[in-house]
């Protein structure tokens, strides 16, 4: 059996077993479910499993992307890569948001519903574009790893990496070491992933245990709406563009992204799924490593299409609800600060929300309008992170294709990459071998 099988297999089981505890009422606050199975061993698994993802991340970046500007052959193509990616990336959020809103407005959500709620939610006002800029320079490159600062890391790593094109010949070591640890790290991740299957059980099992379900009935329209338009916007946005700007397969695509796209699911962090989402662009797409490098982190912070979907149909809901009209300028507000809002916020759980009370505060939305939506956020993270994730290895496969960096007959070969139990054996010729090694330096 592979992986994906058995992660399929852990987050359906986690999603029953969960369902089971929920419907059944078996999660009261104090009952022995509760606290030793909901709060206890499927919590601590899932976030021990969280935190590896997290671990692995800022180092597979640093280490990658140096590789990945070392190996890239001619530096011009690293200004391509960036403006070529990032266009598409504002561009598919836009899109994303604009057919949100029509599609919600169109249907009319929230109007005449009279939904109260006690939750409350604090917003935040946008920090200025002069800011993010600014920050996209790290005073201190080790804080800004100490932080996850993905822009920050990402220009740091690139400034290396050039540094030691002109360094020349003399930084062959180097550049070889790197490699080295790149190739390192993703063996860390085979290992991480070798776990998921367990992990997802028990992320899945525990947001399934704690969902609200009376809320999730009150809100079955909002819910509904928004995950349809997740996944037009996934399966006809998405492949539309992979198609017309690459011509490459999307039913391939959709397979071979199914690992990251269930990895963002149960962890709703497209940061986190970082180093899966490496490894399944260039080892099951072919994506090479010098584009996927820059395009995988880079998508993971700026791109954020699922994210852009809920602002758009959270939009229209609340302000229907309350019985606001925004009007067309300002519908058109709401996506120029939408995409300006995902430019500068790295793809963690909720952050969506935070996002939305941005856009609210500049088209003069009551923010507490959000608390509405909250109970169910939960859920729609985990949908719209593997969308998130979805536009980041579609961008990635488009950007490689156009600059001649995508091996086809890794993208057309159904099993490459695939990952299986030799990931993570050990190879005892080689053991022995390293042992000497050591021995002859160390030895008694
Ligand atoms: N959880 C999402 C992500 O990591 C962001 C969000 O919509 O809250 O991509």
């Amino acid at each position: 059996m592979n992986l994906t099988t058995k992660v399929l297999i852990g987050m359906t089981a986690g999603i029953i077993v969960g369902l089971i505890i929920n419907l059944g009422g078996f999660n009261t606050a104090s009952s022995f479910i509760n606290e030793y199975l909901v709060n206890g061993l499927f919590h601590v698994v899932g976030r021990m499993f969280v935190n590896s993802l997290q671990m692995l991340v800022v180092p597979l970046v640093l280490f990658s992307l140096i590789c990945g500007v070392c190996g890239i052959g001619d530096i011009k193509l690293l200004g391509r890569i960036g403006s070529k990616s990032f266009f598409l990336y504002m561009i598919t959020t836009a899109v994303a948001i604009a057919t949100a809103i029509v599609i919600a407005a169109g249907l009319g959500i929230g109007k005449g519903m009279n939904v109260s709620t006690e939750a409350t939610f604090d917003g935040r006002d946008a920090p200025p574009l002069s800011q993010v800029l600014i920050d996209v320079i790290p005073s201190n490159p080790i804080e800004a790893m100490a932080n996850g600062d993905m822009l920050s890391i990402i220009f740091f790593a690139i400034l290396v990496g050039v540094s030691i094109l002109l360094v020349g010949k003399k930084a062959k070591s180097l550049v070889e070491t790197t490699e080295l640890l790149n190739e390192v790290m993703m063996k860390m991740v085979s290992i991480v992933m070798s776990l998921a299957p367990y992990a997802v059980f028990g992320l899945l099992a525990r947001a399934m245990a704690n969902l609200g379900m009376d809320l999730l009935y009150s809100l079955l329209g909002y819910v509904l709406v928004l995950a349809g338009a997740l996944l037009f916007h996934l399966f006809v946005t998405l492949q539309g563009v992979l198609v017309l700007f690459s011509r490459l397969s999307p039913a391939l695509f959709l397979k071979k992204i199914r690992n990251a796209q269930v990895f963002a699911f149960s962890t709703s962090s497209s940061n986190a799924t970082i180093p899966v989402t490496l490894r399944t662009v260039t080892e099951r797409l072919g994506v090479n490593n010098s584009v996927a490098s820059f395009t995988v982190p880079f998508g993971a912070t700026i791109n954020m299409d699922g994210t852009a979907i809920m602002q758009g149909v959270a939009t229209v809901f609340i302000a229907n609800v309350y019985g606001v009209d925004l009007g067309i300028a300002g519908y058109l507000t709401v996506i120029l600060m939408s995409v300006l809002a995902s430019v500068g916020t790295a793809g963690v759980p909720g952050v969506g929300l935070i996002m939305l009370s941005m856009v609210f505060v500049q088209v003069n939305l009551p923010v507490e309008g959000i608390g509405l939506i909250l109970g169910v956020d939960r859920l729609l993270d985990m949908l719209r992170t593997s969308v998130n994730v979805s536009g980041d290895a579609i961008v990635s496969a488009v950007v490689a294709k156009s600059e001649g960096k995508l091996d086809i007959n890794i993208y057309n070969d159904p099993n490459a990459g695939i990952f299986d139990d030799d990931d993570v054996a050990i190879d005892t010729t080689d053991e022995k071998e390293l042992a000497a090694a050591v021995d002859k330096t160390h030895g008694q």
